[in-house]
């Protein structure tokens, strides 16, 4: 990449004109794409503090914001780079490696097998975690894949993708206990800001049962409109346009990765794989978020894995992948929420660029 002009997400709509037709087809089937520029007018006794949290007055005199929305999903983000640089309460410093140290050994999850309820059908054990049952649970089958390291962000590739193969056979156990429970999630939100509630590093997963949960259903009706519309594959074509502008990161074999154009918050990485067994597949996930933290420095994350269901059900899930969102939740130590009216009612508001996210992955050292 060194040499190529860097890209940047305010000029998208001139990076899709210049993409050859074909691909340039597909990037306007799927994504509607505008930019604006907002102005303002800023008194003589406010230079000071601008200066000092942007850098300079001209750099918020006119800001460019641009508007992505997937017509398919109808998922949508407001890019504007400035907002990364806004002041915000920071609350008290954290000493985010000694506050999750000081915890080491006395939470519940150090000894799960004491201190965890188990599941009706009992625990799954891995190289690397245990299950335990959740005690205030989100639907009728909750477990907690609860990982041996205390520390969240000691990770590697190998435990990631023993704490997915634990949750799976999690999923499956609930199945048998319950035919029905055929619509399986798996989670995982890393430290508070990310609605951990325990510091100790865990991920979660679920199974429901008549539906599969409203955002998953919603993703797989779109996919299915799309392909009875045009003929294509969603998936396909969402990981050409991403790749065609060069959001793509490399991954294991038959795994796809991009930096996503439509970002439900900060730094969002989509993973697109075939079955969701596929340990290259899982690999992939923990080779990412071992570089979200090392690379991107993220300290608060989520993950969540679509997967199509356990058992054969009425509805058509041919050709839907195992689609797996990665998402920076912001700095622990800041005590402002990232998350607002506008993004639970009206559209993501991001900061971060996706081809710089894609630039640094791709290069894979501190930025
Ligand atoms: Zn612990």
């Amino acid at each position: 990449m060194s040499g190529a002009p860097e890209r940047r997400i305010t000029d998208l709509p001139h990076l899709i004109d210049a993409l050859p037709p074909e691909d340039r087809a597909v990037a306007n089937r799927i994504f509607d794409v505008s930019s604006t520029t907002g102005r303002l007018v800023v008194p003589e006794a406010m230079h000071a503090w601008i200066e000092e949290f942007f850098g300079s007055v001209d750099a918020v005199l006119e800001q460019r914001i641009v508007r992505v929305t997937n017509s398919v999903t109808l998922q949508g983000t407001l890019f504007n780079g400035l907002r990364a640089s806004r002041p915000l309460d920071t609350g008290v410093g954290v000493d985010l490696e000694r506050e999750i140290e000081a915890g080491d050994a006395r939470d519940p999850f150090c000894h799960p097998e004491n201190d965890t309820p188990a599941d009706v059908f009992g625990r799954v054990r891995g190289e690397h975690s245990i299950t335990a049952s959740n005690v205030a649970k989100y639907d009728g089958f909750h477990g907690v894949v609860v990982f041996d390291d205390h520390n969240p962000l000691r990770l590697t590739p190998e435990k990631v993708s023993d704490y997915v193969s634990v949750g799976l056979e999690w999923c499956r156990k609930a199945l048998e206990a319950d035919p029905e429970a055929r619509y399986p999630f798996l989670m995982w939100n890393c430290l508070w800001r990310a609605g951990g509630s325990i510091i100790h590093g865990h991920a979660q997963v679920t199974v429901t049962r008549g539906m599969h949960y409203p955002k998953v259903e919603r993703l797989r009706r779109a996919a299915v409109s799309y392909r009875a519309e045009g003929g294509s594959d969603y998936f396909d074509d969402l990981y050409r346009v991403h790749d065609s502008l060069g959001l793509g990161i490399p991954a294991e074999r038959n795994v796809r990765v991009f930096a996503s154009l439509t970002p439900v918050k900060e730094k969002e990485l989509v993973v697109i794989g075939g079955s969701s067994e596929d340990s290259s597949l899982h690999r992939t996930v923990g080779a990412l978020l071992r570089d979200y933290v090392r690379v991107l420095g993220v300290r608060a994350f989520n993950v969540a894995f679509y997967m199509v269901p356990l058992a054969p059900t009425e509805e058509d899930w041919s050709g839907f992948p195992t689609v797996v969102h990665l998402v920076d939740r912001g700095s622990p130590a800041n005590r402002t929420s990232d998350i607002g009216a506008m993004e639970l009612y009206a559209a993501s508001v991001v900061a971060s660029d996706p081809f710089r996210v894609a630039d640094l992955l791709r290069r894979g050292s501190p930025g």
